[in-house]
């Protein structure tokens, strides 16, 4: 039930005092008064586009559904919550992005550079793509992900000062899994816009289209 209420919020709208906010904070960890901060938009149309098998990928994510072993157990569906993989960790999701197995590792550095390129084929701002490779890779090696330089976002642009602020509101009101699976402030599309606004490349480079 909790899902299909989730579900329909994403194919209607997003509502401040609708019920399944307090669904989606608690399968996501946010705080209930963060939650319109999450660019809804983007996330729905990215849902719509998606048929099939894609789509139903992209709903397991969103309600944190995949069959780890943690779940898998607790779920009296597997004797062991241990990762098949490294037989090291228990399998959480966290994990599942964390996992030093080599294949696991080579898989990560794959899905990485292709996100990297991803990015800059759709003309992200470099600033941000270094700092999102960035975030990426120190929560994907299980470090705590790090700040911006106060003191380079002073001394600098309101590009990078955009930046560091919409980094800093996804870090500590979104969360750097959520980011993970495509949950993202609304401020990252703010921040491309301002770099399209200074850097024309022409009409197939959009705010519209790079959101997606
Ligand atoms: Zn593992």
């Amino acid at each position: 039930m909790e899902l299909s209420i989730l579900l329909r919020v994403f194919i209607h709208r997003y509502k401040v005092g609708h019920d399944a906010e307090i669904q989606c904070a608690r399968a996501w960890k946010v705080n209930i008064n963060n939650l319109p901060l999450v660019d809804w938009e983007n996330l729905r149309k990215e849902y719509r586009s998606k048929k099939g098998f894609k789509r139903f990928r992209i709903t397991k994510a969103i309600y944190r559904q995949w069959a780890t072993m943690s779940r898998e157990k607790s779920w009296n569906r597997s004797s062991s919550a241990f990762c098949p993989l490294c037989k090291t960790h228990h399998e959480t999701i966290t994990h599942v992005f964390q996992c030093n197995h080599n294949l696991m590792k080579l898989n990560r550095m794959k899905a990485i550079a292709n996100f990297k390129s991803s990015l800059i084929k759709y003309k992200t701002s470099p600033i941000l793509v270094n700092h999102l490779h960035r975030i990426v890779q120190q929560h994907c090696g299980g470090f705590n992900v790090s700040d911006l330089d106060p003191n380079s976002v002073l001394a600098s642009n309101e590009h990078l000062k955009l930046i560091s602020y919409v980094l800093q509101e996804q870090k500590n009101k979104i969360g750097i899994e959520n980011m993970m699976f495509g949950i993202l402030s609304k401020k990252f599309c703010d921040c491309q816009r301002m770099y399209f606004k200074t850097n024309n490349f022409g009409r197939n480079y959009t705010i519209e289209r790079w959101g997606r």
